[in-house]
């Protein structure tokens, strides 16, 4: 029988649910047909990359439906994490697990059966103790299980990174409940583990959900290493604010630039393996509470936590392989915000890890494990070619998950700086040909030494001097050729095998080459100069105000012990910083603000905002009069996507390219940085308009007035555009 139904608040939307629990104002991609699946009760597999907003897809379903939702999760402190998170958006949450006495286990019980909470987060390993499992059927009889979602899900496959034996008696969970509904998440993309959890939960007919390991809001670069190199870092680390972490390959390393960057002023802590696990957790815990900016750390750190507000992550010395390095990098930004992840790359670096791993030994016979070794090789030289290449960072990174990525990201080094193109379908039809007559069997080197007529035994014992492709590229350099062949690879036009000695092979693509039905380009090196950072006074104001805001959260958090970024997330404090909300009803827009948050934090945000505004008379709010108080100067109104605009028009972007990223169209984007003009914000109109076009503009503006766009054009002349006159009028109204 069930007592109580829990009452199920009802929404016009599911936007709106999400802006009354979370304070969201849209959905990340894919959230919403996975919540609406869930609605209906599919069983679900949803692989999105670390920050996707997985947690929303069983979170957002468990408030809208009766009954408890169970949540398995292997990670301890991500469990806590998560409860602390939801609890503060006022949800009723908890978890069971193996930190808790019996005492503390049985109150919650207590309120679980009580109907309080929507959420219950369990370990795999308690999940199936008989004293659970009763447990179980009292809540199912009393309230309903709504559904169980299964996090990490990943965690139940051998062929996954983090198998648990523990999550395989999950199948059991399906047996006993066999109408409720599953939901299996994690962020691990092979093909190979999505099958394991599809037949290891036994998910019937599931809807696969496969997000794109794009993360758009991530800016990659790679930067020589040199002897200055620890100066740089240092002033990466200065003029970015918020928190980060510098990854390093050794113990002694993390000690060594945590030391520097101490004496350097910089708030910094250790966290690697050779440290106490208390050490290490407490270190763990300041830099998440925002105790301390910057965590040295070897790559041991970072699984597991869940700190959405990481600003920067920078390896301060070389990856083993890609996928670490993609994981590893993503931990920055996980709250969907800018965020810059810089590799310091160096050959001495490399010979370093080719060491480490010559070293791979089989512990019993101290044999070389050399298929361990060569695997290992092959995947440090796809590190080196990232590191090396030219082309857009993002396209190489995603086409080691087999994504193809066209065209250019706007926000990685190679992108914002771009080498100059050449066309090279020539010498990729050479390349190609030589691999088809190999007969597809040899790897990059070799075929380099054919084209360029090598005299090596091997070659001519194959009698590979024989082909017609023999020595037809001496007018090319090795290099030169390599760099060729690596484009070829990212661009997905020819394939490798991934056995540890890359065989090439030639994919439908690569025939499109050869058959002429496909041009190749290649962008070739220069070394680019160093990013632009663009401020001015409008920006450092909006710093300042942030800066204030940001201590404001952390007190708070201190006042109930959570991480401040439970309280706001980064993104919010931006927006209030740049928005600057003067009532409770301007802050309750601001993405991240919910019903609940608005109530308890609403007035002390407005209050500092106030307060800052009253006392910088460089903000545009600021009272330069003081009968102007109570009336301030009517601002253009303006949303998070103005802001967005502003920050590419900032990144040196222009019209077009914020139009192609945003995929908006550009009148749109021009209507923004009309209302961002009026509002006094820091676009550059220089370099919109030339300075001399805006002076005719002007001029005509004041011979025939504001008002109406025709009669200014009329007298400027056609080779005036629309989108450059409101432009400057704009100014000039402002002005
Ligand atoms: P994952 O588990 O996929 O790594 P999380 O569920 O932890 O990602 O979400 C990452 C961050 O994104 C969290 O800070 C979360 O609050 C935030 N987030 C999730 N969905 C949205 C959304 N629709 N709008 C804004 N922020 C979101
Ligand atoms: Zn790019």
């Amino acid at each position: 029988m069930i007592i109580n139904p829990p009452t199920t608040p009802t929404f016009d939307s599911l936007e709106q649910a999400l802006k009354h629990f979370f304070g969201y104002d849209s959905f990340r991609p894919g959230q919403k047909p996975i919540i609406q699946a869930a609605l209906d009760d599919r069983d679900l597999l949803v692989i999105m990359p670390t920050g996707g907003g997985k947690s929303l897809c069983f979170q957002l379903p468990a408030l809208l439906s009766s009954g408890i939702t169970i949540v398995v999760s292997p990670l301890i402190a991500l469990m806590q994490d998560q409860v602390e998170a939801l609890r503060d958006n006022g949800i009723g949450a908890t978890f069971l697990n193996s930190t808790l006495n019996s005492m503390e286990v049985r109150q919650r019980a207590i309120r679980i059966l009580d109907g309080e909470i929507k959420l219950l987060y369990v370990a795999p390993e308690r999940l199936l103790t008989e004293q659970f499992l009763t447990f179980l059927t009292q809540i199912n009889d009393r309230l309903g299980i709504a559904r169980i979602a299964i996090d990490e899900a990943h965690c139940l496959s051998e062929w996954g990174h983090d198998f648990r034996p523990e999550y395989r008696q999950l199948l059991d969970l399906r047996q006993y409940y066999p109408s409720v509904p599953f939901l299996a998440l994690t962020a691990t993309a092979t093909e190979r583990v999505r099958q394991d959890i599809i037949q290891q939960l036994d998910l019937r007919q599931p809807i696969v959900h496969v997000a794109s390991f794009n993360r758009q809001n991530l800016y990659y670069e790679v930067r020589p290493k040199q002897k200055q190199s620890y100066t740089e870092l240092l002033n990466i680390i200065r003029q970015t604010s918020g928190s980060g972490i510098v990854y390093c390959l050794s113990r002694k390393r993390v000690d060594e630039i945590t030391y520097r960057l101490q004496q350097d002023g910089v708030e910094a802590l250790p966290y690697h393996a050779g440290m106490e696990d208390r050490d290490r957790a407490k270190n763990q815990n300041r830099f998440i509470r925002d105790d301390v900016r910057v965590m040295v750390a070897t790559i041991a750190f970072g699984m597991g936590i869940n700190k959405p507000d990481v600003r920067f992550v920078i390896h301060y010395d070389l990856p083993r392989n890609l996928e670490g390095y993609y994981q590893e990098s993503g931990r920055a930004g996980r709250d969907g915000e800018l965020a810059r992840c810089i590799l310091f790359f160096s050959y001495s670096d490399v010979k370093t890890v080719e060491f480490l791993i010559s070293q791979k030994l089989d512990p019993v016979t101290n044999d070389p494990l050399e298929e361990e070794q060569r695997i290992a090789s092959q995947q440090l030289r796809r590190v080196i070619d990232y590191a090396e290449a030219n082309e857009c960072r993002r396209t190489i990174q995603l086409s080691y998950f087999g994504e193809t990525f066209a065209g250019s990201c706007h926000n990685c080094d190679n992108c914002k700086h771009p080498k100059p193109a050449e066309d090279w379908t020539i010498e990729a039809q050479k390349f190609l040909s030589c691999v088809a007559r190999c007969k597809e069997r040899f790897g990059m080197k070799y075929i380099i030494d054919v084209l360029r007529g090598s005299k090596e035994k091997r070659i001519l014992a194959n009698q590979h001097d024989q082909l017609s492709t023999y020595g037809i590229g001496k007018d090319h350099t090795a290099d030169e050729w390599k760099g060729l062949g690596r484009s070829l690879l990212h661009q997905g036009l020819l394939d490798e095998t991934s056995d540890g000695y890359g065989v090439l092979k030639l994919n439908p693509l690569s025939w499109e080459v050869l058959r002429k039905q496909r041009s190749v380009a290649i962008a070739l090196p220069n070394r680019s100069t160093a990013e632009n950072l663009t401020s001015d006074r409008s920006k450092a104001n909006v710093e300042l105000l942030l800066d204030r805001l940001r201590s404001l959260r952390k007190q708070i958090a201190d006042e109930q012990s959570v991480p401040p970024y439970v309280v706001f997330p980064d993104g919010s404090l931006r927006q209030m910083a740049e928005e600057q909300p003067h009532t409770l009803d301007a802050f309750s827009e601001i993405s991240g603000v919910g019903s609940y948050k608005l109530a308890q934090y609403g007035t002390r945000f407005l209050e500092a905002i106030r307060q800052f505004c009253g006392e910088d008379a460089s903000s545009p709010q600021a009272a330069l009069d003081p009968t102007s108080i109570a009336l301030p100067h009517p601002k253009p109104l303006l949303s998070k996507t103005h802001f967005f605009t502003l920050e590419l028009h900032q990144r040196g972007l222009t019209p077009d390219a914020i139009a192609e990223k945003r995929n908006l169209s550009l009148g749109t984007v021009i209507e923004h940085l009309v209302l961002l003009v009026e509002a006094d914000r820091a676009v550059t109109l220089d370099s919109l308009v030339p300075p001399e076009r805006q002076a005719q503009i002007q001029q005509a503006i004041q011979s025939v007035g504001a008002d109406s766009l025709r009669t200014i054009r009329d007298r400027l002349g056609e080779s005036f555009d629309y989108s450059e006159i409101r432009l400057v009028r704009a100014k000039w109204r402002h002005e």
